[in-house]
């Protein structure tokens, strides 16, 4: 087991951009194994190297259907909208409903360097574009829906805080 510190709140690194991986070696799997160790341990759905101090642009992902690991990703798709509640391991105690596309599509390396395509769609779609934000040092608060979409699914869930 490999867990790492995860950065919280105005650690200044979260606010950083990271640089594309170019080695494929030990050093890689090992971050790799590490953020998955971390992020089951947080209890969490996604999680950036950024966010265990690493400035690589490296992204584990598992929404329950199993980790998938995303090297150098970009979203390639994207299609229609949804406003869902969201948080973030490196915000702890807070959520808020952001603006996302309802679908992507991902290209990234995995851990051998070949390129894949990953679809997402929900709560996938969500994550994938969650972490990827955090690979270019922005954070989920920077997404958030406008207060009268808030105010319509507050009142269409009929619970009203
Ligand atoms: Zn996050």
């Amino acid at each position: 087991m490999g867990i790492r510190q995860i950065r919280v709140n105005d650690d200044p690194i979260l606010r950083k951009v990271s640089r594309p991986v170019e080695n494929f070696d030990a050093k890689l799997f090992k971050l790799l194994d590490d953020m998955r160790d971390t992020l089951y341990d947080a209890d969490g759905c996604g999680l950036a190297a950024v966010q265990v101090g690493m400035l690589k642009r490296v992204v584990v992902v598992d929404v329950g259907d199993g980790l998938i690991e995303l090297i150098n990703p970009e979203i390639v798709e994207s299609d229609g909208v949804q406003y869902e509640m969201e948080g973030c391991l490196s915000l702890p105690g807070k959520s808020g409903i952001t603006v996302r596309p309802k679908t992507v599509k991902v290209r990234a390396q995995n851990r051998e360097g070949k390129w894949c395509l990953y679809k997402g769609e929900d709560l996938k779609a969500r994550a994938f574009c969650h972490e990827i934000d955090h690979l270019d040092g922005h954070l989920y608060i920077e997404r958030l829906a406008p207060e009268e979409v808030v105010e319509r699914i507050r009142r269409e869930s009929g619970k009203i805080d």
